[in-house]
């Protein structure tokens, strides 16, 4: 299929400030569509970032059959013949889990090198706002919406695929920053048998509960418990998460990360860690982790380090925790070595600073 590309006849001024980007607030110059009907995706086209046209019947807005994707490009000092390289992360692994979450949706899947290819053309096509500032990068959004103005709850025969991107700011401007989190024990975000392990919209209206309660508790984001058993401890926010544990001094630490139990979103960077940590010889385990154990092993002096994982954040440490009149802190409320190791290694190797052992980065230019 070939892309048409429309460029814009009236630019955008480009963030004059980039420490003031903050996340997802303003956005390219251009976009990536193309449609979905008659059983196939066809006319794919980069054009100026715009209003859609959408009915007010469209079956997205009542049904909420939609699918997204996040993920980043990053600007490396790196230079290739006198121009900065741009590159992505694990792009590859993104679109899977586009299909695996269409798929589970009823949502018609794309062709991943073909996403991966309009990716890069959307990029190469604003490749100025790429933003060069340490930590700040430019946040792809794919996602996939239908769009029949019909009201009868079935799958759609009409979709659009839409790529956004939007220059953002370092997540932690001034450095690395424990964030505090609330166990959230009446709500659930999801079910085994649910779509807690696809990126699907109606997910995050589920949780908007959650992360009000836990702001109004004093507490930044929400850790969510299984919806079965309401004990063992799923993800937090929009983020996995991760707990260093001190096994004493022969055996080290172990990390654990609950292991995917189809409610939890198998996040991209969730993988990375685990693999960075077995590359440096570290134990990882993925399990059933109950609140209490986690409380449990705080009580016994145990509990090293808590740490979320996400494409936005990448690695962001844990300060304290609390589940009920329960309230700990974790390291002092400090960044821990780990979390501050696998944060320096991952966005070393994000914007090419470091070298790429693990064969992770795509260069689009
Ligand atoms: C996107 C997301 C993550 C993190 O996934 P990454 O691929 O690492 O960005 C974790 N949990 C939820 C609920 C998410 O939506």
């Amino acid at each position: 299929m070939n892309i048409t590309i429309t460029k814009t006849t009236a630019p955008k001024a480009k963030p004059a400030d980039e420490s003031q980007l903050g996340f997802g607030k303003i956005f390219t110059d251009h976009m990536f569509i193309m449609e979905y009907s008659d059983g196939t995706w066809h006319s794919p086209k980069i054009q100026p970032f715009g209003n859609l046209a959408l009915s007010p019947a469209a079956m997205v807005l009542h049904y909420s059959q939609t699918i997204f994707e996040g993920m980043k490009a990053y600007r490396s000092p790196q230079s290739n013949g006198g121009e900065d390289d741009i590159l992505l992360f694990r792009p590859k692994d993104n679109f899977k889990r586009l299909n695996v979450s269409a798929e589970r949706s009823v949502i018609p899947p794309v062709d991943e090198e073909f996403a991966l290819k309009a990716l890069c053309e959307l990029i190469k096509t604003d490749k100025d706002w790429v933003p060069r500032s340490a930590g700040a990068s430019l946040y792809l959004r794919p996602y996939i919406i239908a769009v029949d103005p019909f009201l009868g709850v079935r799958p759609a025969d009409k979709y659009y695929f839409i790529i956004i991107m939007s220059p953002v700011g370092a997540y932690y401007p001034m450095g690395l920053n424990p964030v505090k989190i609330a166990i959230e024990e009446q709500y659930v975000r999801s079910v085994k048998g649910g779509m807690g392990f696809a990126k699907a919209g109606g997910n995050y209206a589920a949780s908007l509960i959650g992360q009000k309660t836990a702001q109004a508790a004093g507490y930044e984001q929400v850790m969510w418990l299984d919806g079965v058993e309401r004990k063992y401890i799923e993800e937090v926010g929009s983020m996995n998460v991760f707990f260093a544990i001190d096994k004493g001094e022969d055996n080290g630490t172990e990390i654990i990360t609950p292991a995917l139990n189809g409610s939890i979103l198998p996040g991209i960077t969730r993988m990375s860690v685990i693999e960075l940590c077995r590359e440096w010889g570290m134990n990882v385990t993925e399990r059933k982790i109950a609140a209490d154990e986690v409380f449990d092993l705080h009580a016994r002096g145990a509990l090293k380090e808590v740490f979320g994982t996400g494409t936005a954040v990448v690695v962001s440490p844990v300060g304290a925790l609390k589940l009920g009149d329960r309230a700990i802190e974790i390291n002092g409320g400090q960044i821990g070595a780990i979390s501050q190791k696998l944060y320096d290694t991952l966005t070393g190797i994000q914007y090419g600073n470091l070298p790429d052992n693990m064969g992770w980065t795509y260069r689009v230019i």
